[in-house]
């Protein structure tokens, strides 16, 4: 049913190690992504079967699959830590999608594996329907990002503060591949699977490149873009440790994740991120010294260490310029510049700066700028109709059209989130498909969506924290 072909069960045997799920009391499916499944190339009438419940709940291992929890180690928090892995995760294989791209299937939340430390291996509903939600709305909005294609309860409980319903979230990726997964082996020196990991890395994502200097500028640069898309977006990772950082520049690991609502640059919401290490604003940097980890993990690879470290260096700082560009055509196109160049870099901080003073809603301040309702998200009307004035002579004569592209209508906020698991909690999924729907058409949301779903939680409803609900 399932047309595998496992590449990353063709390289070196230390670099994982083979792992079926472990199976679970009375599966339940909750959602199926039949347009992803199409993609895979997968049976779309198949997909919410029984049959496919039992392989999305790990009951059932599918012909030509390999299950496996793949090895990686991390800085977590800064923090080095010399092993992690897939400890509640296994991949089942990999498949050529319709666009000829070989995509990961993974399961998360599928029990214990040897990477699972003091862990259980499961999930909870929680976090299985984030990032359910979460992903499939950055994939409408074009963001680079790991796919849902199931999600399902497993009928079992899972111990946290209290117990939860358990459930089991199939992913699928251009790959798992993390920064982490080149540091694990640099830490061991272990250069031939650091060697095979290049290999398979360039092959499957960068065939462009000839080379580990070329690689490099290759992830620099994808992850450059990546951030800015976003930080156009108001989205805060929440824990981007170099485990959760992918090679492929797709956005991975949505734990404790949030769009803001109010912009504040200084905005946290992980509960364990205590020292605001990863903020909306510290994001390129964190990407950057991330990038550096990596660097450092590719020297060995390199006949002269010495001329390497250099070289990488200069590859390394190219991020800021990158990223920086990334930046301008992102938000130039959010306030409808044709052609945005670094000197309008000027004109989009002025906007920003106002929005902050006030803590305007990102989302909706960009979605009406080009309407009669711009100004009132600002107190200061003065200093909004100065900022007006210069963008006006600015901006583009058909601004609303590319804004309509650039400003999503709708984005999952936290308290929609919120509302959705606890519903799901009490057996009732209408409210995740109801949402869903929404956040999966931002640009253009189904007719009588848009003014539900846009509004700003109430005072009561505001979220200040969020959970990695491992
Ligand atoms: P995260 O910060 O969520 O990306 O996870 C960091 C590490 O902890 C990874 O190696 C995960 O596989 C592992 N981990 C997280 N939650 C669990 C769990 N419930 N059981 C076992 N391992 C886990
Ligand atoms: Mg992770």
């Amino acid at each position: 049913m399932i047309a595998f072909d496992n590449s990353f069960a063709r390289l070196l045997p230390q670099m994982f190690t083979p792992q079926a799920p472990i199976p679970v009391r009375a599966p339940q499916m909750l959602a199926v992504n039949t347009a992803l499944a199409a993609q895979l190339g997968i049976d779309t009438d198949w997909l919410a079967s029984d049959d496919a419940l039992q392989v999305w709940s790990g009951n059932a291992v599918p012909a030509g699959a390999f299950p496996l929890a793949q090895l990686y180690a991390g800085h977590q928090f800064g923090n080095w830590n010399p092993q992690l892995g897939d400890g509640r995760a296994v991949l089942l294989g990999e498949v050529i999608c319709t666009d000829g791209i070989r995509r990961d299937i993974q399961l998360k939340g599928s029990g214990r594996t040897p990477y699972s430390r003091g862990g259980d291996g499961r999930a909870w509903l929680g976090p299985v329907l984030r990032e359910y939600l979460v992903s499939e709305a950055m994939a409408a909005m074009g963001v680079p990002t790991t796919r849902a294609l199931a999600a399902v309860a497993t009928g079992e409980d899972v111990l946290r503060e209290t117990a939860l319903p358990g459930a089991i979230l199939t992913r699928v990726a251009r790959s798992h591949i993390r920064v982490g997964t080149f540091q694990v082996h640099a830490s061991r020196q272990d250069i031939p699977a650091l060697q095979a990991l290049t290999d398979h890395v360039i092959a499957r994502h960068y065939p462009d490149a000839d080379g580990v200097p070329a690689l490099l500028s290759a992830i620099v640069a994808a992850q450059a873009e990546l951030i800015a898309r976003w930080m156009g977006l108001g989205f805060i990772h929440g824990v981007m440790n170099t485990d959760n950082m992918a090679i492929s520049g797709e956005t991975i690991d949505y734990g404790p994740c949030a769009f803001m609502d109010a912009y504040n640059p200084a905005q946290v919401f992980s509960s364990i991120d205590r020292g605001g290490r990863y903020s909306y604003a510290n994001q390129p940097g964190i990407a950057l010294w991330n990038l550096a980890q990596l660097a450092t993990a590719l020297i060995p690879l390199m006949p002269d260490p010495d001329a390497a470290i250099e070289d990488f260096t200069t590859r390394i700082n190219r991020f800021s310029d990158i990223y920086q560009a990334a930046w301008v055509q992102v938000f130039g196109a959010k306030i409808g510049l044709a052609d945005p160049q670094i000197a309008d870099a000027e004109l989009i901080q002025q906007l920003l700066t106002l929005m902050a003073q006030d803590g305007a809603d990102f989302t909706n301040t960009f979605a009406n700028l080009a309407g009669p309702q711009a100004q009132d998200q600002f107190t200061d009307r003065d200093a909004f109709a100065a900022w007006v004035a210069d963008w006006q002579k600015r901006r583009a004569p058909d601004h609303a059209e590319i804004m309509a592209r650039a400003n999503p209508q709708i984005i999952p906020r936290n308290h929609q989130i919120e509302a959705v698991i606890a519903a799901a909690t009490n057996d009732d999924m209408a409210p995740f498909h109801a949402l869903l729907a929404v956040v999966t058409r931002p640009y253009d949301p189904p007719v009588g969506t848009r003014a539900p779903f846009a509004k700003p939680p109430t005072a009561q409803q505001i979220v200040t924290a969020t959970f990695c609900g491992t």
